[in-house]
């Protein structure tokens, strides 16, 4: 299966100056035959040959670089790339219906590709026309098949997504996890921890608010202004990073550790439009975990159930099945008055989502068996707070 790694390069003046041409020249070949494919089609309308084919314009993208000769400081195969693109992309048209292909400008994402010719030395990327390599954060090896890598640029920072084969088939979890999402507890699990949200977005409220009003007082078009964009920009990027870190490591220690993970398919959007908890439902990241637990759980060939968000796993006791119709969004602790069963609020709905998950599976529903240390130790190595709720749900007499 495919997989990507994405690695901050470190480029040094030179290197910026070079990556900058890749990204205009790759936006400029896709502009300027995208124009005489746009001609081309209107002129040959009702000929047999009616479109371009990229073989043509790459034909033709030879003879401009003749005429144009800063085009030869790019790595031919990035620009040639871009034309595979808008080949795709005028298929795609031609086929299903898709949007004509529009022209890119600087304000698009900025990116090119690389499809061959590269290597990782030391802690140097090395690509076509970037011989000394570029320095890249040394965290993670440089995998070895890789099959393309697309060097992306963010509010100033720089980035290689390394697309790779990878055939290493990983160790599947064991175990079946019911899992509730919340807004107290970044989550639940059946099994009794959770999980603290990271609130990024609280995190940096107060700095953006500050930068913001700073913003305000800069004058239009001015040099000071533009600095100041720069520095919003890096932190609603700082502030993604720290989401994504978090929701990577949290769908991680999951994925590892279950082999079935039950999960409700909340309508995330719907609960968005609520102003009361808007903030908080977007700011966990929420669509984004999901997205993660999923494909990692397909890594390891594990299961990942989604249960209707219609399902009562709030209001029903997992001890005895009862329905409580009052609960309140308050209440805390789940208080059964049939069964006497006394337990967290979101460790009860967990409980019921893997059951209700495991009943559509067609299988049994397990014991309580509270806090599997594995996982708690697992997360507390990361760095994420996580709460113990272990305890045996109680059952009070009387
Ligand atoms: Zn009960």
């Amino acid at each position: 299966m495919t997989k990507t790694l994405k690695v901050r390069l470190y480029p040094d003046g030179d290197q910026k100056i070079l990556l900058e041409k890749h990204f205009g020249s790759c936006r400029f070949v896709w502009n300027y035959f995208l124009e005489v494919r746009n001609k081309y089609y209107v002129e040959h309308k009702n000929d047999k040959k009616k479109g371009l084919s990229a073989f043509d314009t790459m034909k033709m993208l030879t003879a401009l670089k003749r005429e144009i000769t800063w085009l030869n400081e790019i790595n031919s195969q990035s620009l040639q790339h871009s034309l595979v693109e808008l080949d795709k992309a005028f298929r795609s048209f031609f086929k299903h219906n898709t949007a004509y292909p529009t022209f890119k400008s600087k304000k698009d994402k900025q990116y090119f590709i690389i499809p061959s010719g590269f290597k990782a030395r030391k802690n140097r990327l090395i690509i076509p026309k970037f011989p000394e390599g570029i320095r890249y954060r040394d965290k993670s090896a440089i995998p070895k098949d890789i099959k393309q890598i697309i060097i992306t640029k963010k509010a100033d920072r720089y980035y290689a997504l390394i697309q790779y084969e990878s055939s290493v088939q990983p160790k599947k979890g064991e175990g079946a996890v019911g899992i509730d999402m919340g807004i107290k507890h970044f989550l639940t699990t059946s099994d009794g921890i959770a999980i603290e949200p990271i609130n990024a977005y609280r995190k940096y409220e107060k700095k953006l608010k500050r930068e913001n009003r700073r913003l305000s007082r800069k004058k239009k078009g001015s040099e000071n202004r533009k600095k100041q964009i720069l520095k919003l920009e890096k932190i609603y990027q700082k502030i993604k990073d720290v989401r994504t870190d978090f929701n990577h490591k949290v769908s991680t220690a999951i994925a590892k550790h279950y082999g079935t993970v039950v999960i409700e398919d909340l309508n995330i959007q719907g609960m968005a439009q609520n102003h009361r908890i808007a903030k908080s439902v977007l700011d966990q990241g929420w669509h984004q975990f999901k997205k993660m637990l999923e494909y990692k759980l397909q890594w390891r060939s594990s299961e990942l159930i989604k249960i209707g968000m219609f399902e009562p796993s709030s209001k029903m006791c997992s001890g005895c099945g009862n329905i409580k119709h009052d609960l309140k969004l308050s209440d805390r602790i789940y208080h059964c008055d049939v069964c006497g069963l006394t337990i967290d609020r979101d460790l009860n709905a967990s409980i019921n989502i893997r059951n209700i998950g495991l009943i559509k599976l067609g299988k049994g529903i397990p014991e309580f068996t509270p806090v599997e240390i594995p996982l708690a130790g697992y997360l507390n190595h990361e760095g994420i707070s996580y709460v113990s709720l272990n305890q045996e749900p109680q059952i009070l007499q009387g």
